[in-house]
């Protein structure tokens, strides 16, 4: 496999899929260039290494060409980022003498890859009614001209560079298929780098002990994860909205707390595989309850297996914090994903924000520590602790994915699995 850092780039032309799926307000200005800023490592090498750059990415959901989801919004940006005027092609099609022009040193950014169903290879515009035949055909018809899609892509390019962890869990276009015409000039971007480092350095040689603090609202979208987890790690923390089902399924009283009864079964077999496993798996013992799904409720502190009819827990209590940060504190590896309560209302950010600095500490006392997927990485970056932990990763999907032992497309085409 080719790497980036020894690719020798003089006089190529690279193809580079990034993650530019940026929040744009209603005049369109850019809200946060974070994903934008993160790819200019790997495209700076490219342009400082003598090639030149076609940068492709998807913008929002739009299911036809939508100018509300165009990409020229972010070419200004993209140009102050990078310290070239960067070119912009109208349709991402049809590109090819642009492409063909660029020289050493220049970027060319394509329009929005998702303005074409072929990018995800789904049919678009069937109707409601159309028969399941008819559904058939359509997803034969976009697979078929989906090939002609990524072939002209990788018409424009000599190598091809997959820089997008936040779509690496789909098979698209872009992110996949395109991989196979370079079979001998593919590589990751330092981002997709720094992040497939990041899932190993978890999975595959985690320091022990390792501990995963796995929280956020619902067991069901993180059943997988816990499967996964739990045969790996030594600590198990299961906290926030989720750890109630697993409360009640030791026989708690829960009063109204979030839980889903279909998944006790679940939360069962999960506790059964960790005292099989001996995994130290850590539930709330303390929990802040409200009496309302609001900042101002009334609150009261009450253990997590007697919480009082008419009320619902939103946090952890101080003393599940204490045994977790202990837990925490001696680990060597940490893995977070997914709050430990309702962090968005101040009144019960509590815990969540002792969890991020718990991480940083253990940091500090030379813990790899990754936060990665959904809520908990919006909660460190919220709360200022993003660069105290070891890594917080950019891909909410992906990463969750990742954890759940998937093989992921964007990652495996690179590899030639
Ligand atoms: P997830 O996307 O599954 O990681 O869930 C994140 C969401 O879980 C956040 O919006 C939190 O507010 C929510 N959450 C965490 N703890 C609780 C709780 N005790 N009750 C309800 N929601 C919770």
């Amino acid at each position: 496999m080719k790497q980036i850092d020894n690719y020798d780039f003089r006089g190529k032309k690279a193809i580079v899929r990034v993650d530019f799926n940026v929040p744009l307000n209603e005049n369109f200005e850019i809200t946060d260039d974070t994903r934008i800023r993160r790819a200019m490592p790997t495209l700076k090498k490219v342009l400082e290494g003598g090639g030149s750059v076609i940068i492709m990415s998807h913008l929002g959901r739009p299911k036809k060409v939508d100018p509300k989801y165009s990409l020229k919004y972010i070419v200004d940006r993209v140009s102050e980022c990078l310290g070239v005027p960067v070119k912009f092609a109208e349709d991402c099609q049809k590109a090819k003498a642009q492409a063909e022009a660029l020289k050493p040193g220049e970027a060319l950014l394509l329009e929005n890859l998702r303005y074409y169903a072929e990018e995800e290879g789904k049919p678009r515009g069937l109707a409601e009614d159309a028969s399941e035949e008819e559904k058939k055909a359509a997803k034969k018809a976009v697979k078929e001209s989906q090939k002609d899609f990524v072939k002209t892509l990788a018409s424009y390019a000599d190598c091809y560079i997959n820089d997008a962890f936040g779509t690496a869990h789909r098979a698209h276009g872009s992110t996949a298929l395109i991989a196979e015409y370079f079979p001998d000039d593919k590589m990751f971007g330092y981002l997709m780098e720094g992040e497939i480092k990041a899932i190993d350095n978890v999975l595959k040689n985690a320091k022990r002990p390792f501990t995963a603090i796995i929280g956020g609202s619902k067991v069901s979208s993180k059943l997988a994860v816990l499967k996964n987890l739990v045969t790996k790690v030594d600590n198990l923390i299961i906290g926030g909205g989720m750890g109630y089902t697993f409360i009640k399924a030791e026989g708690g009283k829960i009063g109204n707390s979030l839980h889903e009864d279909d998944l006790i079964p679940d939360a069962l077999e999960i506790m059964k595989i960790a005292k099989e496993h001996g995994v130290n798996l850590s539930l709330s013992v303390q929990t802040r309850v409200a009496d309302d799904f609001s900042n101002d409720a009334n609150v009261q502190v009450v253990p997590s297996h007697e919480i009082p009819d008419g009320w619902q827990g939103m946090d952890a209590g101080q003393k599940s914090i204490d045994n977790w940060k202990k837990i925490i504190l001696e680990s060597k590896t940490v893995l977070w994903n997914g709050p430990v309560g309702v962090f968005e209302m101040p009144n019960f950010a509590k815990g969540t924000l002792q969890i991020a600095e718990a991480l940083a500490e253990a940091t500090e006392k030379g813990a790899y520590t990754l936060v990665g997927g959904g809520d908990s990485v919006a909660a460190v970056n919220q709360m200022g602790y993003a660069d105290k932990v070891s890594y917080v990763s950019t891909g909410g999907g992906a990463m969750l994915e990742a954890i759940e032992g998937k093989v992921l497309p964007g990652i495996a085409a690179i590899r030639g699995e």
